[in-house]
């Protein structure tokens, strides 16, 4: 299944960085989006919508052996968006801090957010696959 260019309109709540003491919005799926996360870029300014039941997500979930890591790979292997690379942690949008002082605060809008695509890490072979998957691991250890 290819979702490249799909776009969800998600509810935006306000965060406040602890670094910078800015205030910005950022889209969130809320408690009942049972497979699926926001994904953000690691300068905070951009976000895409992952789901694990997609085909490729799929696949990865049965080569990653910690479960607790499979939002950090597959924020590794997801295309950047805008040029810019993805992470599971929420950022801000200012100096690209993950040190926030409070997020999901008051609602702010909503905000048009693309889902995250696997272009290029879907190309790869297994082995080059499993190695990436695996230093990803280690890396976040
Ligand atoms: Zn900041």
């Amino acid at each position: 299944m290819n979702s490249e260019g799909t776009l969800r309109i998600v509810a935006t709540f306000e965060a406040k960085c602890r670094q910078c003491g800015c205030v910005f919005p950022h889209p969130s799926l809320g408690n009942f989006a049972y497979g699926e996360t926001i994904l953000a870029s690691t300068n905070g300014k951009v976000f895409a919508i992952a789901s694990a039941f997609e085909e490729f997500p799929q696949r990865i979930s049965n080569e990653v052996a910690d479960s607790s890591q499979f939002w950090r790979v597959l924020a590794a292997l997801a295309d950047p968006v805008h040029g810019s690379n993805l992470s599971p942690e929420l950022r801000c949008s200012g100096c690209g801090s993950i040190h926030l002082e409070y997020w999901e605060g008051r609602r702010i809008g909503e905000a048009s957010v693309q889902m995250a695509t696997f272009t290029a890490a879907s190309r790869l072979t297994e082995d080059a696959l499993s190695r990436l998957i695996r230093q990803v691991c280690d890396e976040s250890k």
